[in-house]
């Protein structure tokens, strides 16, 4: 369901280097979030008892606020990859890498050690720089009133997140330079495969140790017994098997107003996660939709396919990453006072690559994922069918929520739709949940059969 959700699609490079950090970080400022004002439960939408959905629709004050919020979150989404640009830029200019290389290769001569106290040195600093877009961001979500988490709370998170990323870094870069220095023309390919272990073992990990750090997760059936009894009717009737161990309640409202549900993890691990503000603020059948949505990420595989995608993505970018990075240490290495590929210092520059790469295959990765989403509200319309009355009605409404809630833009235009949607826009979303109807024409759904 998530907005802008990189559960499902995470360049593969990009989550271990940037996102997941970033990943981290923003769990604290959970997605692009809601408007209301209005806290604490409120059982029933104000659009709900009356009116039935035709299309997404904001009353004149919501809707000037979300189109106000989104564009100020579309501008913090532009300057903050050009800062983002400007702060690896200016640590290469200022030769701080050079410099923390030094202090590490004086310490010890021991590999390990040096990437122990070089990687964290090196991306603290990257952090502390892009520090204030980071609260630009938390700031923006606080003042239109979705975020509710205060600042020593975010300050907190934000620290937490560093540790992780430190953790996974100098793993990482350590691995990273062993092969380079190894297999100086090669080094990506090999870092590649060498990296995918990693990432699958990060993403079984994640929501067992890695989110717990960031909010509290309890089992569905001790907060919600009945809410479990109605998912698992939907999940019967997709002759399906995700027992209620795997259904948790994540206490979101502590950060935030806005309403979200996603599935995560691998193996063992895998589960969908309910935010308890989706559960305050949608009705049971609409939580059933929600739910049914999450259900279609579930059942057809979106986590391995994320990765699959990622992992081709990365392929490619590693490559593109290792020409460009050669290419840049051929005409600045001695200006930015590095030694070559193979030196600790040429971090920074990879980063470079990867941050300009990244944000310029973000259509294609937005593209993909909003096309698996589009297969999940799909698959939450078939499998919900007639297990409620008027159940595209109940879906529209649920999309309605979501938007009014989140302040989603009522009407992107087409180039920020591609960039920047890992969803398709609400007004799409209503509009196919209203329209979705295969039963109509007498024809099989695609994906839950024998109804
Ligand atoms: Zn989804």
């Amino acid at each position: 369901m998530r907005r802008s959700g990189r559960h499902f699609v995470s360049s593969f490079l990009l989550c271990l280097f940037l996102i997941l950090p970033s990943k981290l970080a923003a769990q604290t400022q959970p997605s692009t979030g809601s408007a209301s004002s209005e806290q604490g439960t409120q059982a029933e939408s104000p659009q709900q008892a009356s009116q039935d959905v035709k299309a997404y629709t904001l009353p004149p004050d919501l809707y000037e606020k979300a189109v106000k919020y989104s564009r100020a979150q579309y501008i913090l989404y532009f300057a903050g990859f050009v800062w983002g640009v400007v702060v690896l830029l200016l640590v290469l200019a200022w030769r701080l890498a050079p410099k923390y290389r030094d202090w590490a290769e004086r310490a010890t001569s021991i590999r390990f050690l040096q990437a122990v106290i070089f990687t964290p040195i090196i991306l603290l600093t990257i952090a502390v720089l892009s520090l204030p877009v980071d609260i630009y961001g938390h700031w923006l979500s606080r003042s239109y009133g979705i975020s509710v988490q205060s600042w020593g709370s975010w300050a907190g998170d934000w620290a937490k997140g560093q540790i992780l990323s430190f953790i996974l870094g100098i793993i990482l870069v350590w691995i990273l330079y062993a092969i380079i220095r190894h297999s100086p023309r090669r080094w990506w390919l090999y870092f590649w495969l060498a990296a995918l272990p990693i990432l699958f073992f990060v993403i079984f990990l994640s929501p067992v140790v890695i989110d717990p750090m960031f909010n509290k997760f309890e089992p569905l059936q001790n907060t919600d017994p009945q809410l479990v009894t109605a998912l698992e009717e939907v999940v019967h009737r997709a002759h399906m098997n995700i027992p209620p161990d795997r259904m948790f309640l994540m206490r979101a409202s502590e950060k935030t107003n806005a309403v979200d549900a996603y599935v995560t993890g691998m193996g063992a691990s895998k589960r969908v996660v309910v935010w308890d503000t989706t559960i305050e603020k949608m009705t049971v059948p609409e939580t059933m939709f929600v739910f049914g949505h999450e259900m279609g990420h579930y059942v057809l595989n979106h986590v391995y396919k994320g990765l699959v995608f990622g992992a081709l993505l990365a392929f490619v970018l590693l490559y593109v990453g290792f020409r460009g990075t050669l290419w840049t240490l051929s005409r600045c290495s001695d200006g930015w006072g590095i030694r070559g590929t193979d030196d600790w210092a040429s971090l920074p520059v990879l980063l470079l690559w990867i941050t300009i790469l990244g944000f310029v295959t973000a259509p294609l990765s937005n593209t993909f994922s909003r096309y698996i989403e589009h297969q999940a509200d799909q698959y939450g319309l078939e499998v919900t069918h007639g297990l409620f009355p008027d159940s595209k009605q109940v879906a529209a409404r649920a999309f309605q929520i979501l938007g009014e809630v989140d302040l989603s833009d009522p009407n992107p235009n087409p180039f920020i739709k591609v960039w920047l949607f890992s969803h398709p826009p609400l007004a799409e979303r209503v509009n196919f949940a209203l329209t979705y109807d295969p039963w109509a024409q007498g024809k099989q759904p695609e994906f839950v059969k024998g109804q």
